[in-house]
């Protein structure tokens, strides 16, 4: 319990007054309401939303709610061999038991952890996952049916070392075809996370090219992974612009571990229109990111700003005593208003952006299964 109840109520009833939800909703200046092209929606797992359906809330744009039991113990073995001193941090035990992912195969706690969710402001997540990290469509399926909550799930491949091996032997042509296919036998909302796992490797390329012209058949937006501390993020961008894709249907990931007080990589990339992802938030690496995204709001670029915290590990949910689903809106969004970000800049950064970049015209009908 934190020492003064009291007054976390009313940081609380503060934070849900800024997603337009308290008491306090209506001391809300009027922002101006987000535009969206006609037909568009926002393919959730259950059903397509209109846009506005989620305008009660935060929409977290890059979130796990499945994956592999092995997951984390693989993705921090894959971290050492680029990095030896990754995961030895406090927040992650040095030694990871192979199964700390199992958490995320419990229906009745992940409903719990969503459920709560929703209650701090949360409308709707993003599951950044897809089969080549375990995640389950299934289980998500479920856990949205189960808790409410809908839930975005992503679609394609995520990086060199969680590759399936044909990726290597596959022309771009095919990873195409499997990526389309993605699209059109499954409900993803979204291509993501689509990732480089250190500096961008060749079938990395191929597979940011084959994701581009995906997209293009597909009108799906496409949010990307990139190595600490935002190692490729600019050859990212150009690879999918470069491939046909508008920059606002596209947020290029982690760009908070580019830690830069003159954050001259994150302008040039909202320069260019496209989003930036904060998208680990909530942690210790808040101290050092705040000051950036004052930057950046302060160069006019807040309507390019995607807020997430990027959830895949047991140490960040409720039950272990972690922010949880909510610590975007909850640690990190109270971080902000305390550092002078205005409510409805906050508003519109937390509730209206990842609309903007979710909400698409399908080109074809959404996939019974
Ligand atoms: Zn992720």
């Amino acid at each position: 319990m934190p020492k003064d109840p009291h007054s976390w109520q009313y940081s609380r009833r503060d934070m849900l007054g800024i997603l337009g939800l308290g008491v306090a909703a209506s001391a809300l200046p009027a922002a101006a309401a987000p535009q969206f092209p006609k037909g568009a929606i926002i393919r959730t797992i259950l059903k397509d939303l209109p846009p506005e359906a989620l305008a009660g809330g935060a929409t977290l744009f890059h979130e796990h709610l499945s994956l592999a039991p092995d997951f984390m113990r693989r993705w921090i073995l894959n971290s050492r061999a680029v990095n030896p001193q990754a995961g030895r941090g406090n927040a992650t035990p040095p030694e990871l038991p192979a199964q700390s992912n199992l958490f995320m195969s419990d229906l009745d706690l992940m409903t719990d952890e969503v459920k709560a969710a929703a209650q701090e402001g949360v409308a709707c997540i993003v599951d950044g996952g897809h089969a080549d990290m375990g995640r389950s469509l299934d289980f998500l399926k479920q856990l949205s049916e189960r808790s409410g909550m809908p839930i975005v799930a992503g679609g394609g491949f995520y990086s060199q070392p969680f590759y399936p091996p044909e990726i290597s032997t596959w022309s771009e042509d095919q990873i195409v075809e499997q990526l389309v296919r993605q699209a059109n036998t499954e409900p993803i909302g979204v291509f993501g996370e689509i990732g480089s796992w250190d500096v961008i490797t060749d079938d990395e390329r191929k597979v940011f090219r084959a994701v581009a012209k995906a997209h293009r058949e597909t009108n799906l937006s496409i949010f990307t992974h990139t190595g600490i501390p935002g190692k490729s993020a600019m050859e990212q961008l150009d690879i999918l612009e470069g491939g046909g894709v508008k920059p606002d249907r596209i947020v290029i990931g982690h760009l908070g571990n580019l830690v830069d007080p003159d954050v001259k990589v994150q302008k040039e990339i909202c320069k260019r229109g496209a989003f930036i992802g904060f998208d680990r938030q909530g942690g210790p690496g808040d101290a050092r990111q705040v000051p950036m995204v004052l930057a950046l709001i302060e160069a006019g670029y807040a309507g390019n700003l995607m807020f997430s915290s990027d959830i895949s590990s047991a140490n960040q949910i409720k039950k272990n005593g972690g922010g949880g689903y909510a610590k975007t809106v909850t640690i990190w969004g109270k971080k902000l208003t305390e550092a002078g970000v205005k409510d409805e800049t906050l508003h519109s950064i937390l509730v209206d952006n990842p609309r903007r970049f979710l909400a698409f015209v399908p080109k074809k009908k959404r996939p019974s299964a």
